[in-house]
């Protein structure tokens, strides 16, 4: 340990690691660059957002075996909110970062050497790269910028620095990497692994902060659109939808911003309300988000609807969609399964491609723990192993992968104590989306039609007759199976996805 003075305002200032050139002053807020055994100021740092971190300078854990100690800081903004980069040191000397978001994190170490990095502009979601022998993929993308630091830094950082960073997942491995393009010529590479927080050991941490957050993380705030009161009812939450206007509203670490108004004239009550707790796979699962998403076809419109699900003990997500073809449970994965052409391995087992295109989000209710709007775009693919659905969705800053399983509606109804209709699928023109095997089955249509999002009114039946008619025309005549795709005589008609949506702010780090 290197034992010195503050050159700013003379308290006492030490470095822990020798590897450690940069240092924040906690007394004075000044940033202290060490040269030799020479202590520079370079001028006070920004002050540090209030995040609802539980890590602090001082605390101690054990990663795999080792144990480490939390000895520095960086605070990074990015368009949805802040992230801290931990700087820690094992016992041996060893420096690593631990980054942490919403009870998530990762451990990265410094990979010096000569490995090949591409430009910042070639990355994009979904690119791969072998990094020291290992194969990743781009998972997120992040335009951040530095708030502040706290204690000892392996390099000087300034607040407004900016630090474009990308995240990758371990393509069939649990690996995670992180690629750091602050200096755009030469751009850091950072290996290890996601590891939830609960799993490091962690003593030493803000345990008052977390009961503080607890208590003041409902927040009421006013929307900006109609001006009614809009509770935030989690720390995490990112976009929540007004009550009153059903405008998709960006929650920010000050404040609330409108992103979206709601422009139609009605709206839709999903069959599970948001609020209903329902047991399972052994944990407690309260839906907070609903979405309902569509894919568009020559003209014709296939539902979906998908609803959010928080553990609030653990703070983990998961992901209940309903379509034409039943309900399906699941969760996003941590790593990417590995792709070969139309097949897609997970867990040493082959799901074949069965479903693509461009999914579009039509109608957003409840709290979400990423930026989400009315109106995004996502691409994705569907591969299926019986009844286990592997979904992939891309949009221009993120790339993410959901495991899906199928699950009956009577399952559904007494885990969630409210009936369920048999098969989910939309508002609107829902008694399209039907699977192939309802075609012509008149009482198929009419179940499928008097789904709760039924819209009022009866002139609609008539016109639904119509576009019946008129589907089952088309689906007559179409006999243009994409031979690149598995089952598609049974599946083709059947828009039947379970798109896991995946949050961004929450799987970045
Ligand atoms: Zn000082
Ligand atoms: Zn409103």
């Amino acid at each position: 340990m290197f034992r010195s003075q503050c050159p700013a305002c003379g308290a006492p200032l030490n470095f822990q690691s020798a590897a450690s050139t940069f240092a924040v002053c906690s007394y004075c807020s000044s940033t202290i660059v060490r040269k030799d055994e020479v202590l520079e100021s370079l001028g006070k740092i920004a002050q540090l957002i209030d995040d609802a971190s539980p890590v602090q300078l001082g605390a101690q854990g054990v990663y795999l075996t080792q144990a480490f100690q939390v000895i520095g800081r960086i605070q990074y903004h990015y368009d949805v909110g802040v992230w801290n980069e931990w700087h820690v040191m094992f016992a041996s000397g060893r420096t690593a970062w631990l980054s942490e978001l919403n009870g998530r994190s990762t451990m990265t170490f410094l990979q010096e050497g000569s490995q090949e990095l591409p430009a910042y502009e070639q990355i994009k979601p979904g690119l791969q790269l072998t990094l020291q022998t290992q194969l990743y993929e781009v998972a997120y993308l992040a335009q951040a910028r530095v708030v502040s630091g706290q204690g000892e830094l392996p390099f000087a950082i300034g607040a407004g620095y900016e630090a474009p960073v990308v995240d990758l997942r371990g393509v069939g491995h649990p690996g995670f990497a992180s690629l750091d393009y602050s200096d755009r010529a030469a751009p850091r590479l950072y290996l290890g692994l996601d590891v939830p927080l609960a799993a490091l050991k962690m003593s030493g941490l803000r345990q008052e902060r977390l009961k503080e957050l607890k208590a003041d993380s409902i927040r009421a705030l006013q929307c900006p659109n109609c001006g009614a009161a809009v509770q935030v009812n989690r720390a995490d939450t990112r976009s929540i939808t007004c009550a009153a206007c059903h405008s998709t509203l960006g929650v920010e670490v000050e404040g609330i911003a409108l992103l979206k108004k709601y422009e139609k004239a009605e709206f839709t009550e999903p069959p599970i309300p948001l609020g209903q707790v329902g047991v399972l796979e052994g944990s407690t699962w309260t839906v907070v988000g609903f979405l309902q998403r569509y894919v568009e076809e020559e003209g014709t419109r296939y539902f979906w609807d998908e609803y959010l699900l928080l553990e609030e003990t653990s703070g983990s997500y998961a992901w209940l969609t309903s379509d034409s073809e039943g309900w399906k449970f699941g969760k996003t994965l941590e790593a990417v399964p590995e792709v070969r052409g139309q097949t897609a391995i997970w867990n040493k087992e082959k799901y074949s491609l069965t479903e693509k295109g461009n999914a579009l989000t039509d109608y957003v209710l409840g709290e979400f723990n990423w930026r989400i709007m009315q109106g995004e775009r996502a691409s994705y693919r569907t591969y299926k192993r019986g009844n286990t659905v592997l979904s992939m969705e891309k949009t221009a800053s993120e790339i993410s992968w959901s495991c899906l399983e199928e699950i009956s509606p009577a399952g559904l109804s007494a885990a969630f104590k409210i009936k369920v209709p048999p098969v989910g699928g939309g508002s609107g023109f829902s008694g399209l989306s039907m699977p192939a095997s309802g075609l012509g089955s008149a009482a198929t249509v009419g179940d499928a039609i008097s789904t709760p999002f039924k819209r009022k009114g009866s002139g609609w039946a008539i016109f639904y007759i119509i576009l019946i008619i008129i589907f089952l025309i088309w689906v007559l005549s179409r006999n243009d199976c994409d031979p690149r795709v598995e089952n598609c005589s049974s599946s083709s008609y059947s828009r039947g996805f379970s798109s896991g949506y995946s949050s961004g702010s929450g799987s970045h780090k």
